[in-house]
């Protein structure tokens, strides 16, 4: 009796043990996955910049060119070093966020308000240059739980996108606001465009690294479609979510949520 009890319990930890390392086993498969669909990716981006870099050099060497032609291959020699250069930027910042342990991010006071002007003031000048309306709408004293470079890095390139992808001569706002009533605990805090918008179809790979609406088109403004994915993480790694609304032809709104900091 005592026996056959305790050999049965036995028999089941075994199988409840042979469980969780059979699904740590496929977890472990799916994250190599993933880092190899990365590594070929990231060298798939990098290959491009590289190639042009070395073949216009390489007939710079060679010689024979005259001078404006010269200027014109330096010319492409820099554009695609500056794109090489802000992929590598990228990346680092992607593969900083993944390391760092969740105890080690940065959790303080963020006043919400005060971070979105600082980021209209740094993106002033870009969306003066497309013609583009920046709009602040963010009430005094919303407060958030986290990091207030990284809600700043979050902003910017959400901004950025909205200028970069957005229409010429549009409005971008940014809001964020609480819900005392239904949900006291969070902070919304949104960016929205009235740009082309987004087809449905693209939304549900739209922060997925690497990924881009239309290849030519977005390589063209400078992205290898990381920035997204970065933005992600950044607000992850704050407790947040991030998700988006859009509708062809009427623009795209970035939706945030927060905790709110108490
Ligand atoms: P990148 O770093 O290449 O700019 P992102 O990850 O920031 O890439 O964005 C991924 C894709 O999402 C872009 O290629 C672009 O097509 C699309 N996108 C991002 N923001 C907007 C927006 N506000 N309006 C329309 N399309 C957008």
């Amino acid at each position: 009796g005592v026996l056959a009890r305790s050999l049965s319990s036995l028999a089941s930890q075994l199988k409840a043990r042979i469980g969780e390392l059979t699904a740590e086993r496929t977890h472990v498969r799916q994250l190599l996955v993933v880092g190899r669909q990365f590594m070929a990716d990231a060298s798939h981006e990098l290959r491009t910049p590289v190639m042009a870099i070395q073949g216009y050099s390489e007939t710079l060497l060679a010689g024979g060119a005259d001078s404006s032609t010269s200027r014109q291959f330096l010319e492409t020699i820099h554009r695609h070093a500056d794109r090489l250069g802000r992929l590598v930027e990228d990346m680092l910042r992607l593969s900083a966020l993944e390391v760092r342990p969740a105890e080690e991010a940065i959790v303080e006071r963020v006043d919400v308000g005060g971070v979105a002007s600082a980021v209209v003031e740094t993106l002033q000048a870009r969306a003066d240059a497309h013609d583009v309306t920046l709009r602040l709408d963010v009430n005094e004293g919303i407060e958030i739980g986290g990091d207030p470079l990284a809600l700043e890095q979050v902003l910017e390139n959400l901004v950025d996108n909205a200028i970069k992808y957005g229409r010429r001569a549009g409005t971008i706002a940014i809001r964020a606001r609480t819900e005392p009533r239904t949900q006291p605990n969070r902070v919304e805090v949104e960016v929205e465009d009235d740009g082309p918008g987004i087809d449905a179809k693209h939304v549900p790979r739209l922060f997925d690294r690497f990924y881009r609406v239309d290849p030519e088109r977005s390589r063209e403004k400078g992205g290898a479609g990381l920035g997204l994915a970065i933005t992600k993480q950044l607000v992850e790694s704050m407790h947040g979510s991030i998700r988006v609304d859009s509708e062809v032809g009427r623009g795209s709104r970035f939706i945030l949520e927060f905790p709110r900091f108490e």
